[in-house]
């Protein structure tokens, strides 16, 4: 029995939560996405995962494009700000609910690699869930965990990508609870596990023990796509760090193809207004052009206030929490950002490229996807300030 079709499937794990007699595993298939697996001995056939599944229904999320709100925001503190993948939104939002004894779900790195969406209730836990992992995360059986402490009257704040947060809503009767608030981040798209476990086994065997990885660092250069891993070296034994960019990494600049995305990326339904969680969050790219005014080393937030919830939660911030939140266009933030109302084109290189990963093993399939055209390598190694007065002067001479 099948729950979806196929190439809907998001992987956000809603039957594996709903399921009354746990028959629902989640295992990698061929390609090495997360995908339900139903124990057919144990099933007693009464059709709960697949209607549940987002996948087959729609949702109404019923937020007008009217009444949503956009900000640019920095988080005041730097090092939570150098800590985040873009102006640190997401944290000062998380520390306003686990002031009040909430619970915050989000995605964080287990067993060093693997990543997992996971409830904390501390503040110290909060770096564990800072930053971007471009991997898709394992959500296990967090819906549920959240409903169990929305019964308790405990505030939530459920974090993900947008359909693991259509997972959460069909799962639980969501809108039974005003302590539930919801974020999605811009998403446009995720790899899956095994490949990242993959690079992680080449970085070690090039390098030495791969110690920590960041996707988005910005001691070095700043806000942008860049990260670093620190390092075993294997022939010194000492402590090294490896700062990389997309075109001097294989898993980035694979990612940047989009040629590695779950199939239902490039379908993806959610990536539209109105959105789906109370909160959207993503990187105000183009902020310098939007508001020049506004000058961030270590990188600026978009936030969507899609609901009265959401709004609800922007308003419960004060000074100085509030003090970087400048409200802006969504029209702007839309036309820098297409991530919010369209899906990732599925490159044609996706046809073949997890037949040849599993055929070539991860560096011999990465080099034959990674040839960079001169015009790609000249664009990533431009500053994004130089790119947007080159953009334009060529307007300009369009004009
Ligand atoms: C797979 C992925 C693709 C993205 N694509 C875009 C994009 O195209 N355009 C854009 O503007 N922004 C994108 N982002 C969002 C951006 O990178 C930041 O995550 C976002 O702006 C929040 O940053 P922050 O500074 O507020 O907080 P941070 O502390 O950097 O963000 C932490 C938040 O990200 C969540 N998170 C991190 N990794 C994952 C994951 N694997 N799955 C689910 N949730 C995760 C955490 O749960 C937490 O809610 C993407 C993020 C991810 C994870």
């Amino acid at each position: 029995m099948s729950i979806c079709n196929y190439d809907e499937c998001t992987g956000c794990a809603a039957c594996l939560n709903v399921c009354p007699v746990n028959c629902i595993t989640f295992k990698e298939d061929d390609e090495g996405f997360l995908r339900p697996f139903i124990n057919e001995s144990k099933c007693i056939k009464c059709g709960k995962c697949v209607k549940t599944c987002p996948a087959n229904g729609g949702n109404n999320f019923n937020y007008s494009k009217n009444d949503m709100k956009a900000y640019a925001y920095i988080n005041d503190d730097l090092e939570t700000l150098r800590g985040s993948a873009s102006g640190g939104a997401f944290s000062v939002l998380a520390k306003k609910i686990l002031a009040e004894n909430g619970v915050v779900f989000g995605a964080c790195y287990e067993n060093k690699f693997t990543v997992i969406h996971k409830g904390i209730t501390r503040e110290e836990q909060l770096q564990l869930l800072r930053d971007s992992k471009y991997v898709q995360s394992n959500i296990k059986n967090t819906y549920i965990e959240a409903k169990k402490y929305l019964e308790q009257g405990r505030l939530v704040l459920f974090t993900g990508t947008p359909c693991q947060i259509a997972g959460l809503y069909s799962t639980i009767n969501y809108k039974k609870y005003n302590n539930l608030y919801t974020i999605d981040i811009l998403c446009h798209g995720v790899p899956n596990p095994k490949i990242f476990r993959e690079y992680i086994t080449y970085l070690e065997e090039k390098y030495g023990k791969i110690e920590k990885y960041t996707f988005r660092d910005k001691s070095k250069w700043g806000w942008g796509s860049w990260g670093s891993f620190i390092y075993n070296d294997k022939c010194t034994g000492k402590e090294k760090k490896k700062n990389f960019i997309v075109p001097t990494d294989y898993y980035y600049s694979l990612y940047f193809k989009d040629i590695n995305l779950r199939e239902s990326c490039y379908k993806c339904k959610y990536t539209t207004i109105p959105r789906v969680a109370d909160l959207t969050l993503g990187d105000y790219w183009g902020i310098d052009e939007v508001m020049p005014n506004i000058k961030s080393r270590d990188g600026v937030s978009l936030i969507l206030v899609n609901s009265a919830q959401g709004e609800k939660l922007i308003s419960s911030l004060e000074l100085p929490e509030k003090s970087g939140m400048y409200q802006t266009r969504l029209d702007d933030a839309i036309r820098h950002n297409i991530t919010i109302v369209s899906a990732t084109k599925r490159p044609k290189g996706r046809d073949d490229f997890y037949k040849n990963l599993n055929k070539y093993g991860f560096e011999n399939t990465a080099k034959m996807y990674c040839k960079l055209k001169h015009r790609e390598v000249l664009s990533l190694y431009v500053p994004r300030k130089l790119k947007i007065k080159i953009k334009k002067i060529l307007r300009g001479i369009k004009k």
